[in-house]
């Protein structure tokens, strides 16, 4: 990824060695264990985390100071270029699309855990944004994870991670979070169906972010979509399903199968044109 020219932007909040920590080193509980389970799905919608999680209230934590990110940090430079790329192509393609002006999103860098407007934020749930406070919480021991353990690496894999959760904001943005919340209540067993198309949608709008920004600053470089549906592949549900249980069952799938994610982030990148990020009026995936 080619970040030379590109701004970074002043939204990063770094919690990072300031907040709660919440379960030590070592101890590994059921609560553990379903959080370790949630964090196989990045990005998961903390909603349904506080179910599992067994919370509900927002919590009224004091925060821990907001601060910037220290100059000679270039990991959280490099998360505060890719957030800064996505700031200028959402703030762009929202005037073409006429009234509603963007809003950035604020990205908060955390470790362990901390409160959210949504919960506590745990690292194990892998990043995630909560519409509450319009905020992406990102622990970056994720992208050490993806490495590792989901052979994704790359930067423009972390960055897709990054633009997949500002995808949910531009939901939140655009109405579309809440008009399925809706759907959801009034008709719960389609759940599951409506997060993967929510989801679905975040993917195809990180494909849309990535070719806008390409064409705008040529941040692409040879490889880096590959890097990108390698990653989008590695962490599909099918794929962390067989890994965690030895096989798949699609009814409890929420963000999609790995060839689906791969096939909307390409749609987003290949088009570049939102109209065709509409995973809901999709008849197939
Ligand atoms: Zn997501």
């Amino acid at each position: 990824m080619r970040l030379d020219d590109s701004r970074e932007s002043d939204n990063v909040e770094d919690r990072r060695g300031s907040g709660p920590m919440i379960g030590g080193r070592g101890t590994i509980g059921i609560g553990t264990i379903v959080l370790a389970l949630v964090a196989m799905y990045f990005g998961v919608d903390p909603r349904i985390i506080l179910q599992l999680a067994g919370g509900g209230a927002p919590t009224q934590q004091q925060q821990a100071p907001a601060h910037a990110p220290p100059a000679d940090d270039s990991r959280a430079r490099f998360v505060a270029k890719v957030l800064g790329e996505t700031e200028d192509t959402w703030t762009q393609l929202f005037k073409q699309f006429g009234n509603t002006p963007y809003v950035d999103p604020k990205l908060v860098l955390y470790t362990g855990a901390t409160p959210t407007a949504c919960g506590t934020g745990q690292s194990a749930m892998g990043p995630f944004y909560c519409p509450g406070d319009s905020k992406v919480y990102l622990d970056m021991s994720f992208f050490d994870e993806m490495k590792r353990r989901f052979q994704a690496p790359g930067e423009f894999a972390q960055a897709y991670v990054i633009a997949h959760e500002v995808g949910h904001h531009v939901q939140h943005l655009l109405g579309i979070s809440d008009r399925v919340d809706q759907l959801r209540r009034q008709n719960p067993s389609q759940g599951n169906a409506l997060s993967v198309r929510l989801e679905l949608q975040a993917d195809c709008f990180a494909g849309l972010w990535a070719k806008h920004a390409d064409s705008a600053r040529h941040i692409l470089e040879q490889g880096d979509v590959e890097q990108a549906l390698n990653a989008a592949s590695a962490i599909g549900d099918d794929r962390l399903q067989k890994r965690s249980q030895g096989y798949v069952v699609p009814d409890t799938f929420t963000h999609g199968t790995s060839a689906q994610r791969v096939r909307w982030f390409k749609r987003g990148l290949d088009t570049g044109d939102i109209k065709q990020c509409d995973t809901f009026g999709a008849s197939q995936l």
